[in-house]
């Protein structure tokens, strides 16, 4: 009935935005808008990854024998795909341009497109996901953001350290994952730095004092 869709739409709105782009939750109490898109593409790819890591490396890489069937297995390969889909997640997170990311995404898209090749090729692999890596953080770099920068590849080096030379034994690649969860962040500021982000980040602003908080 009408009735029923207006409650509904009100509901919706509710829940949603207002005119304003002020979200009233009561759930999120701190949401007062909704976030910019480059941080959401941040977090996007974060969270598409994390079910086909988890899938691996919880059980696949403990079931399967080291070598080279653990890294033939589809398990590893669609958690290799998703870390390009991530870093093409991240190359709009870090740039706010679309441009960018179609370029980025073609890239990534063949990287994975080879992952479902019958060989598995461990080095180039390696040698793709550094290149996706240097792709996505070199917009910071141009935007003057050396520190920022600075940290970010700190992080890589150390965790591609752990990766490749395992310093503590069985525990080298459970520290790799620990700290290379110190990267989000970091790449959250990039991406709320930007001009892209810049007008959502005021309505927030404005919501929040709407809200008297
Ligand atoms: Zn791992």
């Amino acid at each position: 009935s009408e009735e029923a869709g207006l409650t509904f739409a009100s509901l919706a709105e509710d829940a949603l935005a207002d005119e304003k782009g002020c979200i009233h939750s009561s759930i999120f109490p701190h949401l007062h808008a909704l976030p910019p898109v480059p941080v959401v593409a941040v977090a996007v790819g974060i969270i598409l990854h994390a079910p086909f890591s988890f899938l691996y490396h919880w059980h696949y890489a403990c079931k399967l024998a080291p070598g080279y069937a653990r890294i033939d297995h589809w398990s590893r390969r669609l958690d290799h795909s998703f870390i390009h889909v991530i870093s093409a997640c991240m190359s709009y997170g870090t740039s706010g341009s679309w441009d960018y990311f179609l370029a980025n995404l073609m890239f990534n898209a063949d990287c994975i497109y080879r992952q479902f090749k019958p060989r598995v090729r461990p080095r180039m692999n390696k040698i793709r996901i550094l290149i996706s890596i240097i792709a996505y953080t070199i917009p910071i770099l141009r935007r003057g953001e050396t520190v920022l920068f600075c940290e970010l590849w700190a992080i890589f080096a150390l965790c591609g350290w752990l990766f490749a030379k395992y310093p503590i034994g069985g525990y080298s690649h459970s520290a790799f994952h620990a700290v290379i969860a110190l990267a989000p962040p970091l790449l959250m500021q990039a991406a709320c730095h930007l001009l892209a982000s810049k007008e959502q980040i005021q309505v927030a602003a404005r919501c929040a004092v709407l809200a008297g908080k």
